[in-house]
């Protein structure tokens, strides 16, 4: 059984009050009774204030990103453990913004992929299509490639305790969401893409599904076989929103 796992990915947003009355609001909400895991991934300048708000909390926090280096001359970057200072669970990694603004390669995404497993960190891989690679029908072999060049790079072992967000370029931000069935259908795919690698590691991975998920459309995602959550971006920095999200999985 798949614990369900909603992530809220508050990209370059907030301040010290705003996040005060977020992480307030939603972990009085938070019912750990039902199951499902909560993650928060703030900008990582406040992942002390996120960390000292949660620490009598079930929600969990994880950072937008990571350096594959451990220390050194690497301007702007934070490693694996300045996150684990913090007790942060999870990083995001290859999501669509730092793949198009920031031009991370899949080479990159891997090696950053090995470093935070070797933290004891969850990596949540972010994969997904642009608009004209879906209407090419390449939707497929695009996140086919992305998911194997990590497997390829780290072994399909570091995949034991990984998290795959499913996110459409073009669902991210644009109020435009993939219908639950096309969700399905990517999420079947990616699965069946790791069973040929580890059955066991297929059948467990948790699959998220990522792109304008609000309060309307959670619960039809949600409802698929294979979508085990989200992966929140604009609904997480309301209150009420993400905890509607939330609760929608049931
Ligand atoms: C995201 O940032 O990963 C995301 C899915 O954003 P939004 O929910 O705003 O589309």
């Amino acid at each position: 059984m798949r614990q369900a796992l909603i992530i809220g990915n508050w990209k370059m947003n907030g301040n010290l009050a705003e996040n005060d009355r977020l992480l307030a609001t939603i972990s009085t909400s938070y019912d750990s009774s039902n199951g499902i895991e909560i993650v928060v991934c703030p900008p990582s300048i406040y992942m002390d204030q996120v960390s000292r708000q949660l620490s009598q909390s079930k929600i969990k926090f994880g950072a937008q990103n990571v350096s594959a280096y451990k220390s050194g001359a690497f301007t702007g970057e934070v490693s694996t453990a300045m996150l684990h200072d913090f007790s942060c669970s999870y990083v995001l990694l290859g999501h669509s913004e730092r793949r198009s603004l920031h031009h991370e390669s899949d080479v990159e995404i891997a090696d950053k992929f090995s470093a935070v497993v070797q933290a004891g960190i969850t990596p949540v891989l972010c994969v997904g299509e642009t608009l004209v690679q879906r209407q090419s029908e390449e939707t497929f072999a695009v996140i086919a490639e992305q998911i194997s060049k990590v497997v390829e790079q780290v072994g399909i072992k570091a995949f034991e305790h990984a998290v795959i967000a499913y996110e459409p370029v073009w669902a991210i931000g644009t109020g435009e969401t993939a219908t639950p069935e096309q969700a399905q259908i990517v999420h079947a795919l990616i699965r069946r893409q790791l069973a040929e690698y580890d059955v066991t590691i297929a059948n467990n991975i948790r699959i998220i599904y990522g792109g304008s998920v609000n309060a309307n459309n959670a619960h039809s995602l949600f409802k698929q076989n294979d979508i085990d959550g989200g992966l929140v971006g604009g609904a997480s920095l309301n209150a009420d929103a993400f905890i509607n999200i939330c609760q929608a999985y049931n």
